[in-house]
């Protein structure tokens, strides 16, 4: 099993966020050894858009730069096939 010795509780619980906003090392890709993402995995690159359809930025969604970008790219290619919704930005 992991190590789970480290996992003490301290007094910060709140975060705000209901997304993955618990500090990693590394990134998810990086975790994984991912070098290019795909931007057909719609389930993937979902978690990386808000509701709003815009990017989570990398500060939250905790990637490195270099997979954020390819997270970008990827959704970028997504949101022309439609995967992925496009940012409603509200008219001004
Ligand atoms: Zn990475």
């Amino acid at each position: 099993m992991a190590n789970f010795s480290r996992m003490k509780k301290r007094g910060r619980q709140k975060m705000g966020f209901g997304l993955e906003t618990r500090r990693r090392k590394v990134c998810r890709f990086c975790e994984n050894k991912v070098d290019y993402i795909d931007y057909r995995e719609e389930k993937l690159l979902r978690r990386f858009v808000s509701d709003r359809g815009k990017i989570i930025p990398r500060r939250i969604s905790g990637n490195c730069a270099k997979h954020q970008r390819a997270v970008t790219r990827a959704i970028k290619r997504a949101r022309m096939l439609g995967l992925v919704p496009f940012s409603a930005e509200p008219l001004h």
